[in-house]
């Protein structure tokens, strides 16, 4: 059985794997009309308690997401359009891609989980979870897609040594621990390099 279902991991949740987590990261999002003019660009800025992101996506839309842990005042406050705007406007260089002429597809606010976790087993006999539901990255190191991917052909090799060899294959096991300690080396890498906000409960939470 191999456990796909991102971060739901309904598989582990049913075998009473635990996942661990590592931060309360989320994202609050708007989808806009993309406009033929707009900067085509994905643009990051990094702001006091987060940090926004802007990007075009399939169907001719373009979105804008606010990323902040789930406990502070910023992300608590965005539950509307209006006061997803109002802290938009505080934005250097992403309130412009919005002036850009973006008109939003519906004036709803999404949420979405971004934390990061790691499954506390990823294989065991007859059983091993892949992608999000193995580990899952913070979107800023935009490892999430790749590693899935990379992860289920590693996965498929695992499971074809398994049925040739009756044996249990630890390769992917210790793939997935090289993977989680790259990751957090480059997460460290990228947080460090907000120097602005040091002492404010975002930054220092992951700069610490
Ligand atoms: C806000 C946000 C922004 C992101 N931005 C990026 C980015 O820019 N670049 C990047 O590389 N990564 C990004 N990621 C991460 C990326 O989306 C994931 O790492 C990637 O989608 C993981 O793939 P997956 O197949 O493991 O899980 P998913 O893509 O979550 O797929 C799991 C699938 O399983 C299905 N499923 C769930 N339960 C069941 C069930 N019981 N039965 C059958 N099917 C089920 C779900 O419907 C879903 O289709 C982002 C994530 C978030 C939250």
């Amino acid at each position: 059985m191999v456990d796909a279902t991102g971060r739901s991991g309904k598989l582990l949740n049913q075998l009473s794997i635990k996942t661990k987590i590592y931060d309360r990261l989320a994202a609050r999002c708007v989808v806009y009309h993309r406009h033929a003019n707009n900067d085509q660009r994905t643009l990051i800025e990094s702001t006091e308690n987060g940090w926004w992101y802007s990007a075009e996506i399939p169907g001719n839309k373009h979105v804008i997401m606010y990323f902040s842990d789930t406990d502070l005042p910023e992300y608590k406050s965005i539950k509307s359009f209006q006061e997803f705007c109002k802290q938009l406007n505080k934005t250097t260089h992403i309130k412009n891609t919005v002036s850009n002429k973006l008109e939003a597809r519906d004036p709803i606010v999404y949420s979405f989980c971004a934390q990061s976790t790691q499954a506390e087993r990823v294989a065991d006999d007859n059983w091993l979870a892949v992608g999000d539901a193995a580990i899952a990255y913070d979107p800023l190191s935009s490892q999430g897609i790749w590693q899935a991917l990379l992860g289920a052909e590693m996965a498929s090799n695992t499971i074809i040594k398994e049925f040739t060899n009756n044996l249990i294959d630890l390769d992917y096991v210790h793939w997935i621990s090289s993977q989680a300690k790259e990751y957090w080396k480059l997460h460290k890498g990228f947080y460090a390099q907000e120097k602005r906000w040091v002492n404010n409960q975002f930054w220092q939470r992951r700069q610490n």
